[in-house]
């Protein structure tokens, strides 16, 4: 029998190899964005003819090419940016394989124009179905123009696979969006058909969230930033109201990659966890930066999922800092600063650590708890330090870090605060019988008296339920209470989770029900009337809210039996309620997703007086 194997033709092989590569428009768009990026341009602009099926263009001003560069760098496995095999360990580059313009040109018309700053003139070059058609030098401006042209031409099955002109879009804007969001520091812009559909200027991190995700964040957006020697984290996270019922606005990059993890997405789920309603997203836009050599991104063609070293510590990481970021953000509202243009200049992984940044982060209290990667299981329990430490610190003086470990981890935000020693507390004063004021160290927050008890009413509820059953007195003079018939169902059903409370209800027969004890730590005499209300309360609490029953009996007690506006209360009551308050795991959002106070730094208040 004859031998059957043979070699397949060039260009075959790559139209097959393209096929992982570039499967529609968008794919395109994302390699040639990336290569722009990489060429150093800090000026790149995107042109679509029909939905990227006739025309996929970018413009750049970076390095540009050599004549014998631009012949090379349509052959597979062409690249600048690695030559051995330890490259691959240290990638700074978004691309690294040399293999996006092979694709291309195996499965479309290219036509390239390019030429270094040094050089007089440029190289023209078209490609045709991975065949040089033509080269020539030309005039033009320093930089690189390709242009991909009718998308599988030369294979029409695929190009039938291209679905409707809206979707192709749809997804080209998506690449498009997250390549500019990666990189403030470039101005981008996209041009559809002829009509300028973004036009982004160079600008801040937040500025670039903002002109691409809509300026109606603009005021509601958490910023995070933490740094540690085995990686940093910075970025934005919506304010709990801001969360939504579809997903769309949440962003990962790691070394300023786009990347999908499903993980790392649940991390700072978790994080929101207890604030906003289930099945809703806060959008979040967030950058990892990690040695490369932490990370394997040639795990995928187009690297969208990467490998992590060592995946629960980024996971735990991202969830404290979230955290960390949320506990803030209604203390210090004035210090959501825009993160520093200058550091967005150069991705911050081509500048590793300095002996300054380092110093910088080890006054942090992060420093601690993740400098030694060993220390990840201390971080959810440094997470849950009293916040009353917060408020007013024990923590260490800042200067030469504590050494590192669980017990001298300072309190998130610590530094802010002056420690109670040093400073004699003044007392709270209520306002309008309705707010407590109290001074701090930075100035003075306005603490809203039934948002703060119900947050503490609820987490006390919530470990009752991790505990055994709450205290419970006894009635001397048991209660009946007698309801409709779709009360007594509800009411029936919460009963298991109420005695948990410290309630001791039995039913009384029919629609009645005999109260014989109450917690131990509720005063006796109104018994019905705390019932009803309660009952009301559930009936009527956040219907949006998908949270299961007992989640919402919880709120739901807590909102009844918390201190009402109008109730005047007395300097230790008070004191009460601050102290308890920053005990909290969360104070500073109402079970409700709410703020619990407001904060008044002094440089905001002495901006106000035109200070
Ligand atoms: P990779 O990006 O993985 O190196 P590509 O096929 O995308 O592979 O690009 C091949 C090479 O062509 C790059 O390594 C780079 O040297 C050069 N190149 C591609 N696009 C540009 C550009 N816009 N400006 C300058 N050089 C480019
Ligand atoms: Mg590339």
């Amino acid at each position: 029998m004859a031998d059957i194997i043979q070699l397949l033709p060039d260009n075959l092989a790559n139209q097959i190899a393209a096929g992982e590569v570039i499967q529609r428009p968008a794919s395109a768009v994302k390699e040639l964005l990336e290569n722009a990026v990489d060429a150093g341009a800090d000026q790149i602009q995107l042109f679509i003819g029909d939905a990227g099926k006739s025309l996929v263009q970018v413009v750049d001003n970076g390095c540009g090419m050599s004549e014998t560069d631009a012949r090379l760098c349509f052959e597979r496995h062409a690249t600048s940016k690695i030559r051995s095999i330890d490259d691959l360990f240290r990638i700074r580059t978004m691309g690294f394989r040399g293999e996006a313009l092979a694709s291309i040109a195996a499965v479309s018309q290219v036509e390239l124009k390019t030429r270094r700053a040094e050089e007089e003139l440029g190289v023209l070059l078209e490609v045709d179905n991975s065949i040089v058609k033509r080269q020539e030098p030309c005039q033009c401006p320093a930089g690189t123009s390709i242009a991909m042209k009718n998308l599988f031409f030369n294979i029409p099955a695929r190009r039938n696979f291209l679905k409707s002109n809206n979707v192709e879009i749809r997804h080209i804007t998506e690449e498009f969006i997250r390549v500019a969001l990666a990189f403030p520091h470039i101005s981008f812009s996209l041009n559809q058909d002829g009509q300028e559909q973004y036009h982004l200027e160079k600008g801040s991190a937040k500025q670039r969230i903002v002109a691409l995700l809509g300026s109606a964040y603009n005021a509601k957006l958490i910023s995070i930033r933490e740094s540690t020697d085995y990686m940093n984290i910075y970025g934005f996270a919506g304010k709990p109201e801001t969360a939504k019922k579809t997903r769309g606005d949440q962003f990962f990059f790691v070394n300023n990659r786009f990347i999908r993890s499903a993980y790392l997405h649940h991390a700072v789920m978790g994080a929101f966890s207890d604030m906003i309603p289930a099945d809703t997203f806060p959008p979040y836009v967030l950058f990892i930066e990690l040695d490369p050599a932490h990370v394997d991104i040639n795990v995928h063609p187009t690297k969208q999922e990467i490998k992590f070293e060592d995946e629960k510590l980024i996971y735990a990481f991202v969830q404290s800092a979230l955290k960390h970021a949320l506990a803030r953000f209604s203390i210090t509202p004035a210090l959501d600063f825009d993160l520093d243009p200058g550091i967005q200049q150069l991705p911050a992984i081509s500048q590793p650590f300095t002996p300054e940044k380092q110093e910088d982060a080890a006054k942090g209290s992060f420093y601690q708890t993740f400098t030694r990667k060993n220390q990840a299981h201390f971080i959810e329990q440094d997470s849950n330090l009293p916040h009353w430490k917060t408020l007013y610190g024990t923590a260490a003086s800042s200067g030469t870090p504590p050494a590192p470990g669980p017990e001298s981890a300072s309190p998130a935000g610590g530094e802010l605060y002056t420690p109670a020693e040093e400073q004699p507390a003044k007392a709270p004063v209520q306002v309008h019988t309705r707010y407590i004021l109290l001074q701090i160290k930075s100035g003075f927050i306005l603490i809203d008296q039934q948002a703060a008890h119900e947050r503490i009413l609820y987490e006390q509820f919530r470990q009752a339920f991790g505990e055994a059953p709450a205290a419970t007195q006894q009635s001397l003079f048991p209660q009946t209470l007698q309801l409709s018939p779709a009360d007594t169902a509800l009411l029936q059903d919460m009963l298991p989770d109420l005695r948990q409370l410290g309630y001791d209800i039995a039913p009384f027969g029919g629609q009645a029900f005999i109260i014989q004890g109450i917690p131990a730590d509720m005063d006796p005499g109104n018994e019905q009337q705390t019932l009803e209300g309660l009952l009301e309360q559930f009936k009527h609490f956040s219907p949006g809210l998908k949270a299961d029953k007992r989640e919402r009996l919880i709120r739901s007690l807590a909102r009844q039996q918390s201190v009402k506006p109008g109730k005047p209360m007395e300097g230790r009551e008070m004191q009460n309620i601050i102290d308890r308050l920053f005990a909290c795991s969360q104070p500073q959002v109402a079970p409700g997703g709410g703020p619990t106070y407001v904060s008044f730094p002094l440089e905001e208040l002495g901006a106000l007086f035109g200070r």
